[in-house]
């Protein structure tokens, strides 16, 4: 584990499943159509249970598909957390098709939406790296700079925790920390 301390909000990172996290709210590698998936998508959807699902029906009933770089917020279901924040990262296509603009769109519409319904607290996983094929080496240091520039402006969020499913991949978005805070971050490690 690693902890940071970001202009007094921390910033975590963890090895773990994103289902069992107390924190306010999770995030969802979702895809645009909203309903379900393999990956993340498909672990939340099985630890929440068929209400997530039904709320997911009603955004995309008035929405339509949530193109990239867009997220929506449902509840949790039986999850220990009390919301789910869809949010659908890039299609890796060689960097050339905005992958990193829309990746960091992801981080900060999520933190809005988070911030809008009173969080606290979010967790997010490594978006994009899995199925849509964005190297992890490349998309961490972009997470990991778009939620530091968050946490420098003013924010009532408190804790930012990433939740990292294997060693490799918590190992890139440590790194992407080590690259970006420095001085003046009070190095909280355990
Ligand atoms: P995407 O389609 O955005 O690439 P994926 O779900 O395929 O989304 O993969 C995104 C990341 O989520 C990958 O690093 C994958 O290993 C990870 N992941 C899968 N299941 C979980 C889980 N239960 N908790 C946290 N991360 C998970």
């Amino acid at each position: 584990m690693i902890e940071k301390i970001i202009n007094q909000s921390i910033l975590s990172l963890v090895e773990g499943d994103i289902t069992q996290e107390t924190t306010n709210a999770i995030v969802n590698a979702a895809n645009s159509s909203l309903m379900g998936g393999g990956g993340v998508d498909g672990a939340i959807h099985i630890a929440g249970g068929p209400k997530i699902l039904e709320e997911c029906k009603n955004i995309r009933a008035q929405s339509g598909r949530l193109p990239a770089g867009q997220a929506a917020i449902t509840t949790a279901g039986s999850m220990k957390t009390r919301f789910v924040i869809h949010t659908v990262g890039p299609i890796w296509h060689n960097g050339d098709k905005n992958e990193p603009e829309i990746l960091a769109s992801c981080y900060q519409m999520s933190l809005k939406i988070a911030e809008e319904n009173g969080c606290k607290s979010i967790s997010f996983p490594s978006i994009s790296t899995g199925a849509y094929g964005y190297p992890v080496s490349l998309a961490a240091p972009v997470a990991i700079n778009t939620v530091v520039d968050f946490l420098m402006k003013d924010t009532a969020i408190q804790l930012i925790r990433f939740v990292l499913f294997s060693s490799r991949v918590f190992d890139a978005y440590a790194e992407a920390v080590r690259q970006r805070v420095e001085v003046g971050c009070s190095d909280l490690r355990k």
